[in-house]
């Protein structure tokens, strides 16, 4: 079984299928696990500068209500706020612990994928075979996976029309003054971690993302013309922030899933999941739910007995 993606759909699919014995292969194009829960290092600083840690920890707490989240275990004892000093949860880490038994292809960007017999190939730009397998499930954002579902399934290009996504610039930075966000402009700050370090000493770390509005209108402007921007809308100057970054993500939160929970095709061995799927306001728990869901239709198409 194949999984194309290594975020938090794709830990929670091939943790659910890996119990019941079934061999699977993710593969990621980037050089780590995460997908939008992640955590990028500068210097001695840490920025969760995708999906803030409440949001995970709130998603693991909903785990303890009922629904079997797999990140629930990894998160006991952590803290809930974005803005407490005392504890850093790494947003990585949890899909990094959750995939760390599984068989994770890094780099390897699947271009497309082609049914030979009863085996998907998974082919990278250059044509060069990455794998194959009797199934394949992607967990990409809708738009990205589409590039991946051959033409013959027109009634999924379809289905998937309607979702969209908000984009949204990150600024992460440290800085010795508190920043004074513009709401016009930034919608949510956190903090990140900054290790004990002498040049930093008496500097916080902080990720700042932009509203929808701002971040679509700037969508195809480079680092170098938002960053100024963003930081002026955390009420500050270039010259007082250190280890400054910029992140685009083009597709950062699903503001229009489709109701029902994954796309599975049993006759083709085919799927796809993620938090464009299913009905809960919450992205995460979208993702997760689906990722649950796919598993259970791929189970109920093996019964058990399906091979890599
Ligand atoms: C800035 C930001 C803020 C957010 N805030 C919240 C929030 O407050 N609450 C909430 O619930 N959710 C929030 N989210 C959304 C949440 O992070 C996502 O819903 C969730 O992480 C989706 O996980 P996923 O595994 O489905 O997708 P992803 O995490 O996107 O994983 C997809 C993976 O596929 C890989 N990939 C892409 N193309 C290829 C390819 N061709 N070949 C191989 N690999 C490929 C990517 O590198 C990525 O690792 C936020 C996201 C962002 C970016």
């Amino acid at each position: 079984m194949a999984i194309v993606g290594a975020g938090i759909t794709a830990a929670a699919l091939a943790e659910r299928l890996s119990q019941h014995g079934i061999d699977v292969d993710l593969y990621e194009k980037a050089r780590g696990a995460g997908g939008r829960l992640t955590t990028r290092r500068a210097g001695a600083a840490l920025f969760n500068h995708g999906c803030p840690t409440s949001a995970i920890v709130k998603a693991g707490r909903t785990g303890a209500d009922g629904l079997e989240t797999p990140i629930h275990s990894a998160l006991q004892g952590q803290s809930s706020s974005d803005t407490s000093t005392s504890t850093f949860l790494a947003a990585n880490s949890v899909v990094k612990n959750l995939v760390a038994a599984r068989r994770v292809r890094y780099e390897s960007s699947v271009a497309r994928i082609e049914k030979h017999g009863n085996l998907w190939r998974l082919l990278a730009s250059s044509g060069e075979v990455l794998g194959s397998a009797a199934a394949v499930v992607l967990t990409l954002p809708v738009p990205q996976a589409l590039q991946l579902v051959p033409d013959t399934m027109a009634e999924w290009q379809q289905a998937l029309a309607p979702v969209q996504y908000s984009a949204c610039w990150t600024a992460m930075f440290c800085t010795p003054e508190p920043p004074t966000p513009d709401p016009a402009i930034i919608s949510r700050l956190t903090r990140g971690h900054i290790d004990p370090d002498a040049e930093l000493a008496g500097c916080s770390a902080w990720v700042a993302h932009a509203t929808p509005e701002f971040s679509q209108a700037h969508l195809e402007h480079s680092a170098d013309q938002v960053l100024p921007l963003l930081i002026d809308a955390c009420g500050l100057q270039l010259k007082q922030t250190r280890l400054t970054q910029t992140h685009r993500w083009r597709y950062a939160i699903c503001l229009e899933p489709i109701s029902v929970s994954a796309l599975w095709d049993a006759k083709h061995s085919i799927g796809i999941a993620g938090d464009a799927f299913g009905t809960h306001d919450n992205s995460l728990e979208r993702a997760l739910r689906s990722a649950q869901a796919c598993a259970q239709r791929m189970l109920n198409t093996y019964s058990g007995d399906c091979g890599a």
